[in-house]
C-alpha cells in the first residue's frame, strides 16, 4: 500500500490533482481494500475514473461535484432518483472489455463529451465495470488529445496515478491508430478503412451481411466529386473500377504480419505513393464486388462488365509481391487496370496518366 500511496502522491503532483476526493485513504490498508470496490479516483483535475460501484454512491458523486457521467459498459446503470441526479448529463457507450471490441469508432464522441462537460465546469466520471480497461482507454484517449501526447506517454501518466489501470491489448492498438489519425477518427483514412475491414473479418464466420458502409461507392454511379481524382479502369473494357482514395497503401515487405495486427505500428501504415515492388493495388471493397465477396473465404475478382480477371480477394489475407501480408486482402493487379485522371473541365472524360 506504500507503493500505491507514493504513486498516488506522485501522480497527483504531476497532474495537479487537488486533494483526495474519492473518500478513500490510500495510506490505510483496510480502508483501501474497502474502498477499492467503489473507488473513484480523480485522475485529472475534475476528471474521475471508476468502476460500476462508483455510480451507486450518489453521495460520493455529489461530494465530488460530478454532474456528467460517461458509462462504457454492457449495461447502462440505473440511477436512483433523488437530489443530485436530475441535471446529470450522461453518455452511454455499449462495449465489452474484449480486444475485438470496437472502441475506436466511439472515441470522438467520448472525448467530446468529456471536453464539453469540462468546459462547462462540470466534474466528469468515466466508468466501466471495474475501472481498469474500458474507462482507462477512454480517459487515455482524452489525455492524448488534450495534451497532444503519444499513447505510451498518456497511458504511463495515467498508470502513475492509477497503477491497476490496464486496458486490453486491442484497445492499446486502437489508441495507437487514434494517435496515427491525429486524435480524431477519420473514417475516410486508409488507417480507419483497414481497421474496419479487420474488425469485420474477425466476425466473418458468422457474418450474414456485409455492412454497406464497408463498400466504396461504385465510381460509375458517381457523377460529382470526381474532379481531379484518379480513377482506375479495366484495361480491357474501360469500365471504371475504383478511385485513388480506395487504395490502402502499405509499407513494402516487412515480413509476414497476417493475424498479427498488434505488432504493426501505426507509422508503418502511414505511407503514401506507390511502391515499385508491389505488383498489385490493395484496395477497400467496392460496391460491384459485393455479391462475389459474401459467403466465401476467397476467390477471383472479375471485371463486372467484361469479366476479365482483375485480381483476387481473401478474407484471411494475401501476400503482396513485396512480401507484405495484408488482411483481409482485395487485390487488383496493376497490369490489369489503367490509371486515369479526371479532366477538370470535361467532368466525365478521362486522360490516361
Ligand atoms: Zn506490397
Ligand atoms: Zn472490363
Amino acid at each position: 500500500m506504500v507503493r500505491l500511496s507514493a504513486a498516488w502522491l506522485l501522480g497527483a503532483a504531476m497532474l495537479g490533482a487537488q486533494g483526495r476526493s474519492n473518500g478513500c485513504d490510500p495510506a490505510s490498508e483496510i480502508s483501501s481494500q474497502v474502498c477499492t470496490a467503489r473507488q473513484m479516483l480523480e485522475v485529472w483535475p475534475g476528471l474521475y475514473l471508476g468502476g460500476a460501484a462508483s455510480v451507486a454512491e450518489p453521495d460520493q458523486l455529489r461530494e465530488a461535484g460530478i454532474t456528467a457521467i460517461l458509462t462504457v459498459d454492457v449495461e447502462e446503470p440505473g440511477f436512483k432518483t433523488g437530489a443530485g441526479v436530475e441535471g446529470l448529463r450522461r453518455l452511454f457507450v455499449p462495449a465489452l472489455d474484449k480486444p475485438e471490441t470496437d472502441l475506436l469508432s466511439h472515441l470522438d464522441r467520448c472525448v467530446a463529451f468529456i471536453g464539453q462537460a469540462r468546459e462547462e465546469g462540470r466534474a466528469v466520471l468515466v466508468h466501466c465495470h471495474s475501472g481498469v480497461s474500458r474507462s482507462v482507454a477512454v480517459v487515455t484517449a482524452f489525455i492524448m488529445k488534450t495534451d497532444q501526447l503519444a499513447f505510451e506517454k498518456a497511458y504511463e501518466n495515467l498508470q502513475t496515478v492509477k497503477p491497476e489501470a490496464k486496458m486490453n491489448e486491442g484497445f492499446e492498438w486502437q489508441l495507437k491508430l487514434y494517435q496515427a489519425m491525429g486524435y480524431e477518427v477519420d473514417t475516410s483514412s486508409a488507417i480507419y478503412k483497414q481497421y474496419r475491414l479487420q474488425k469485420v473479418t474477425e466476425k466473418y464466420p458468422e457474418l450474414q451481411n456485409l455492412p454497406q458502409e464497408l463498400f466504396a461507392v461504385d465510381p460509375t454511379t458517381i457523377s460529382q466529386g470526381l474532379k481531379d481524382e484518379v480513377l482506375y479502369k479495366c484495361r480491357k473494357c474501360r469500365r471504371s473500377l475504383f478511385r485513388n482514395s480506395s487504395i490502402l497503401d502499405h509499407n513494402e515487405g516487412s515480413g509476414p504480419i497476417a493475424f498479427a495486427h498488434k505488432r504493426m505500428t501505426p507509422s508503418s501504415m502511414l505511407t503514401t505513393g506507390t511502391q515499385a515492388h508491389c505488383t498489385s493495388y490493395f484496395i477497400e471493397p467496392v460496391q460491384w464486388m459485393e455479391s462475389t465477396l459474401l459467403g466465401v473465404m476467397d476467390g477471383q475478382l472479375l471485371c463486372p462488365k467484361c469479366s476479365a480477371k482483375l485480381g483476387s480477394f481473401n478474407w484471411y489475407g494475401e501476400q503482396c509481391s513485396c512480401g507484405r501480408w495484408i488482411t483481409p486482402a482485395f487485390q487488383i493487379h496493376k497490369n490489369r487496370v489503367d490509371e486515369m485522371k479526371m479532366l477538370p473541365v470535361l467532368g466525365s472524360q478521362t486522360r490516361k496518366i
